[in-house]
């Protein structure tokens, strides 16, 4: 079903840069084969799901929506495609992405622009644009995407699922073509908050392979899944006041201020919390992730991976011209960034005053986390836009992730759900943050929503 799903619908979405038929449906066949033999099956047994294409899968191609990896195929398997495996997930196929996951509308991927599915002219936010709007589509039940500033979460705000950023380093890295290593996380998506919390229990976990991982327990997500907020002590829950106001649309305002007075009706006690420094985010966020990204992408040289341009004379001259042809405008607009902003001189300046400033937008997390449970703010300002309505003002497509973006810079657990339509009928998003490891608040405070 998934993968005729697919074929109907994908030359309008665009949402897969390579599709995996056979060996989706090879794996289906496993299972009905275990199921047949009276054998155990996985949590994941039989379910079709997207893998964005930063996430490397041995013998399938991992382009991270490049040129310069276009012709890369991974001799190994990621950690988190590796548990989908061993659970039984039926993986139909890499889904698109903005180049190395740079960008909130998937218009930066190097192949083709993702539709987002309520209306085929607008985009379906990025940079896990493609694995969003397969889930909405119903060209697979649940996928993978990654978030380093508010890539899983925008891009289900937009497409109208659910999407879940882990607590930094709750879920391996190990295999995820890295970004800004120190934001990046792997997470999933679902059309359903359950959906959301089965597939995070699948690929959570301990990994000695990624030196950030966490060694955690895993608890079981389904068991905080109530349908109110009663149940024990009264849960608490804060409403960033910075989040609201300027530059927030008014229908996004409106439904969110729903959303919430419907959070108090399920039981639970309601507070205003003020994060004064969550605004400094984003422009921290502007040098920190294009300075980890410049070093992480100095590795595709010609030498080591993919693209290597044939007509150079000499090695520096095969560097520029592999580096120069293979990457796409954002990338090297934040390999510039990332490169200045490190170079001696000025690293004082920016790097370390940024990373000072992620030190104190920690502190309001933590300070407002001795008030309350979880925090509420829309997901993004807007509703999905155009596709080449921001292509050419970078600035506007950054401010996309102002209430994501924070998340991303002290390592907390943050949700995206569904939280009504605007006038178009184009979905909402409500954003519910977590302290360190609280997924199962997140996903308690969501469900009970949903
Ligand atoms: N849109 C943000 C950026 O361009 C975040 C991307 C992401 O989370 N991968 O960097």
């Amino acid at each position: 079903e998934a993968l005729d799903k697919i074929q109907a619908l994908e030359p309008k979405l665009h949402s897969f840069l390579h599709v995996t038929a056979q060996q989706a449906l090879e794996q289906a066949r496993a299972v009905d084969a275990k199921i047949a033999a009276g054998e155990e099956i996985g949590l994941l047994a039989g379910i079709p799901t997207g893998i964005k294409d930063n996430m490397c899968t041995k013998g399938i191609p991992t382009t991270c929506g490049s040129r310069i990896l276009e012709n890369f195929v991974p001799p190994y398997e990621s950690t988190v495609t590796q548990k989908l495996l061993d659970a039984g997930a039926v993986t139909v196929g890499k889904t698109n992405l903005d180049e190395f996951a740079m960008g909130s509308s998937t218009e930066n991927s190097a192949y083709q622009v993702t539709a987002n599915p309520w209306d085929v002219t607008r985009v379906p936010g990025g940079s896990s644009g493609g694995s969003a709007a397969a889930v909405a589509g119903g060209e697979c039940v649940v996928s993978l995407g990654s978030d380093t500033g508010g890539s899983i979460r925008q891009p289900a705000s937009f497409c109208g699922v659910v999407g879940l950023k882990p607590t930094y380093g709750l879920v391996s890295r190990y295999g995820l073509v890295a970004y800004a290593s120190s934001l990046d996380q792997i997470g999933p998506f679902g059309r359903s908050v359950e959906d959301t919390a089965i597939l995070l229990r699948a690929i959570a976990g301990y990994d000695p392979k990624d030196s950030t991982s966490l060694k955690v327990d895993i608890p079981d997500y389904l068991a905080s899944l109530k349908p109110d907020l009663k149940a024990r002590k009264k849960l608490r829950i804060g409403i960033i006041t910075e989040t609201f106001g300027e530059g927030l649309d008014s229908v996004v305002e409106t439904a969110v201020t729903k959303a919430i007075d419907q959070l108090q009706m399920l039981g639970a006690e309601i507070h205003t919390i003020s994060c004064p420094r969550f605004r400094y985010g984003l422009p921290s966020y502007y040098i920190i992730a294009p300075s980890e990204a410049s070093a992480n992408l100095a590795r595709y040289d010609g030498v080591k991976y993919g693209l290597r341009t044939p007509d150079a004379d000499n090695l520096l001259s095969m560097y520029k011209s592999t580096r120069a042809s293979g990457f796409g405008t954002e990338v090297k607009r934040r390999i510039m960034i990332g490169t200045y902003a490190l170079s001696a001189g000025y690293y004082d300046a920016y790097y370390l005053k940024a990373q000072k400033v992620r030190t104190l937008i920690k502190q309001d997390f933590e300070n407002a986390f001795k008030k309350v449970d979880v925090l509420v703010t829309p997901t993004a300002p807007t509703t999905a836009f155009k596709a080449g309505e921001k292509t050419t003002d970078p600035l506007s497509m950054y401010l996309n992730d102002l209430m994501t973006i924070p998340v991303n810079l002290a390592g907390l657990p943050g949700i995206s759900i569904p939280c009504g339509f605007d006038d178009q009928g184009l979905p909402i998003g409500l954003q519910i943050i977590g302290n360190v490891l609280r997924e199962d608040q997140i996903l308690q405070v969501a469900y009970a929503y949903e």
